[in-house]
């Protein structure tokens, strides 16, 4: 089932944002009242975690101000070892899966590899792969296997035709634009070709 957000923007480093976004804390944050948000470790610190960061994890992920897991996932490009970024991603899908709260993702060239997870670990709590930049056909491939998908500030115009609107979300991430703007961006190309 989609899941629901108090925000359009699911997805913000910015804590200035937070009367219109999901904002992205680490756990060693405190959790600002009256603010929404996710909690996780981003794949490029995944080395730096430890048994105290899971449970620090686990115990924010009870909060009610806590509305989704991450971000998380696998990058190529950038952090530890592939290895070591997949044993921090599947810890965190435990937390989701136990606290019944959504999954945000980083994948970056880790597509595949990520859709063979959920394949493999079969969540109940759906997984959203968060600014996504690829192609419609590895869109296609992801919403085949039960993906949501969140676009940004940049993203294929191609891809953002194609994804249905119950499988799309939408995100500020580290960019400086209104979320506004960006959602006006994506729905340009949407409404160009549909
Ligand atoms: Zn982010």
């Amino acid at each position: 089932m989609r899941p629901q957000f108090p925000h359009l923007d699911i997805h913000s480093h910015d804590l200035s944002r937070a009367d219109k976004a999901v904002v992205n804390l680490s756990p060693d944050d405190e959790i600002p009242s009256g603010v929404y948000c996710s909690v996780g470790v981003h794949p490029w610190d995944a080395d730096k975690a430890t048994e105290v960061t899971f449970a620090r994890i686990e115990a924010m992920a009870q909060s009610e101000s806590v509305v989704a897991i991450g971000e998380t996932g696998m990058d190529v490009l950038k952090g530890p070892s592939i290895e070591v970024q997949q044993a921090v991603f599947e810890r965190h899908v435990a937390v989701s899966e136990q606290a019944g709260k959504p999954l945000i993702i980083h994948a970056v060239k880790t597509v595949s590899q990520i859709i063979a997870l959920r394949c493999r670990l079969k969540p109940s709590q759906p997984w959203i792969i968060h600014g996504f930049r690829g192609k419609p056909q590895q869109a296609a491939e992801l919403l085949r296997h039960g993906f949501y998908i969140s676009l940004g500030e940049r993203f294929n115009a191609q891809t953002a035709a194609m994804i249905p609107v119950d499988r799309l979300f939408f995100e500020t991430d580290e960019s400086e634009l209104p979320i506004e703007l960006i959602v006006e961006n994506i729905n340009t190309h949407r409404n160009a070709t549909n």
